[in-house]
């Protein structure tokens, strides 16, 4: 039997395999040439101390001891040309993982997706970031994959379903991420990487004979007596089916308008809302890893950090180590931050939101919009952004230093963002109490990460598509609609997920109960 064991080693051990059957051979005293392989299950990094540590848990195998490299294998799909179809809007990770869940069902995914498809998405990434076009329908936020498409590919949730989360990290492996994704405790794909994956996943969808059709706009959703009939697209087409898992994403305005112009029942959300801070990844390093120089062995470290300031929490959110800062507004007239890194996380500079926590009577001026009062604060202030930067894709950029005293920094260094800046008092682009709360909270952070609080980090404003500003209520054990029949509302968008991990786990969980409701059982395979 192969033995498992826990141990901490320097970054050197970790890295280097005969250093690692060396040490084993002490701890578990065999000779090294005995030992055949060691398989690393698990992998964390230790910086609580000057000296830093890689906890490894790991399995031994020795000579002669059965020995199996892990090879995972895509599930055994059926062909569904021919099988109920069932409507699927978005093809976000809710999207997609609910459309390859519907095929091991038996039933046939028909994918309907506003964007292009990741190639001719990048086109799009590249006019916003240099001529400033904000294409409605095609931007880092809209398009095949998702929002999470170019992204870090951070694939770590708050999900205390490890057996869920498995499996969506165990299907990423099989349609190509590196094994390293179910051995890391933070793992994440990158952008580079990421869209080959989701290109897979199309063609395995297709493949195995479910629909889908990019730069189809869902404009409408037909309803009879209660119940789901089917969908209409922008070019007046209308696509028939009784059952819809509606997954369109944080960012899809224009389907929150629709239910609320239709009295579908939606609830206003809480969010969080703030800055995109970027510092010197040594910077960061060196604060994380106590060191003057990271060196060859480590990764680019990242941060996080939580702080109650005022009885709200203000927190780093999606923080990106080595990344670069993207423009994601979805709609012209308006600037909007987030981050991504490539797989090596190799860029310069280090990137994260920090957000500040809101509540429902944040958006009291914007009560008459209903249940889109959230969604219309976080526009009027992605507006603002837009109108005081300068009517482009620049973004309002300030010192931090500065900002944490009010002073509209002199210059800008030139920063990730490639549309680039414009310097403006960060105060002018929050309301009151929100800046108030960044200032003293930036200071507060200062206190714990001696040197972050510097003007060497840049402050871009908004953060401000952190989640969903609205909830789309569902029962919760069908995850039916609590008034429409045959609607299921899914993933981030819906209010039900918050990442790539956990919005696929949700288009899985959709599936699921779309199958229950047509008796298909999911088979054991
Ligand atoms: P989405 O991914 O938003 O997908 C919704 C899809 O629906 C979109 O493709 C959209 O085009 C489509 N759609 C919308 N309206 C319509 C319509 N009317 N008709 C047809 N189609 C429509 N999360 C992480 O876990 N890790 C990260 O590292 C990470 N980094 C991110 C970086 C960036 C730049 C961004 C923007 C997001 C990042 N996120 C990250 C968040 C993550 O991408 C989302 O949480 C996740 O994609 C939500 O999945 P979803 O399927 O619910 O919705």
């Amino acid at each position: 039997m192969p033995k498992e064991l826990l141990l901490q080693v320097t970054p050197e051990i970790a890295a280097n395999e005969l250093l690692l059957k060396d040490y084993l051979s002490k701890q578990i005293k065999v000779a090294s040439a005995e030992i055949q392989h060691v398989s690393i299950l698990k992998r964390s990094i230790d910086a609580r101390q000057k000296a830093i540590k890689i906890n490894l848990k790991v399995l031994i195998y020795l000579k002669g001891e059965v020995f199996q490299e892990n090879i995972l294998q895509l599930p055994d799909y059926p062909n569904v040309t021919n099988a109920q179809e069932v409507i699927v809007v978005g093809a976000g990770p809710a999207g997609l993982f609910a459309a390859l869940q519907l095929i091991e069902l038996g039933l046939k995914p028909i994918l309907i997706e506003r964007g292009k498809d990741v190639r001719g998405r990048r086109r799009d990434l590249k006019a916003i970031n240099r001529d400033h076009i904000v294409d409605e329908d095609s931007n880092y936020c809209f398009g095949e994959g998702g929002a999470g498409t170019y992204s870090d590919g951070k694939l770590y949730t708050r999900s205390k379903k490890r057996g869920d989360v498995n499996r969506i990290l165990e299907l990423l492996v099989a349609y190509g991420a590196t094994l390293d994704i179910l051995v890391d405790a933070h793992p994440h794909i990158g952008t580079n990487k990421l869209p080959k994956i989701i290109e897979d996943i199309r063609e395995k969808i297709k493949e195995c004979g479910g629909q889908v059709l990019f730069e189809t706009r869902v404009i409408d959703i037909l309803i009879k007596n209660n119940e789901v009939e089917g969908i209409v697209t922008q070019n007046g087409d209308r696509i028939l089916a009784n059952k819809l898992i509606l997954a369109t994403g944080h960012s899809a305005r224009d389907i929150f308008e629709l239910l609320d112009r239709k009295k579908i029942l939606i609830e206003a959300k809480p969010f969080a809302l703030g800055v995109r801070a970027e510092h010197p990844q040594s910077l960061i390093d060196s604060i994380q890893y106590s060191c003057d120089y990271r060196g060859e062995l480590l990764p680019p470290a990242p941060y996080s950090i939580v702080k109650q300031v005022a009885g709200r929490g203000m927190y780093s959110f999606c923080m990106c180590p080595g990344g670069v800062i993207a423009p994601c507004a979805t709609s012209p007239g308006e600037v909007v931050t987030n981050g991504w890194s490539p797989s090596k996380r190799d860029q310069v500079t280090a990137n994260s939101g920090i957000v500040v926590e809101l509540k429902l009577e944040d958006f009291k001026p914007f009560a008459k919009f209903g249940a889109l009062a959230g969604m219309e604060f976080q526009k009027s202030i992605e507006q603002k952004a837009w109108h005081l930067a300068g009517k482009t894709q620049k973004v309002p950029a300030q010192k931090m230093i500065d900002f944490t005293q009010s002073k509209v920094s002199k210059e800008i260094p030139k920063t990730s963002y490639v549309p680039g800046t414009t310097s403006i008092e960060l105060g002018q682009v929050f309301p009151g109490f929100l800046t108030q709360i960044l200032r003293q909270g930036f200071t507060e952070f200062g206190k714990s990460m001696r040197g972050y609080l510097t003007n060497e980090a840049i402050l871009h404003a908004p953060e401000s598509r952190t989640s969903s500003p609205v909830r789309i209520p569902r029962d919760g054990i069908t995850l039916e609609h609590l008034q429409i029949k045959g609607l299921y509302p899914c993933g981030e968008g819906a209010g039900y997920a918050g990442g790539i991990i956990s919005a696929a786990i949700d288009g899985e969980k959709c599936a699921l109960m779309v199958g229950e409701a047509l008796n298909k059982k999911p088979r054991i395979i």
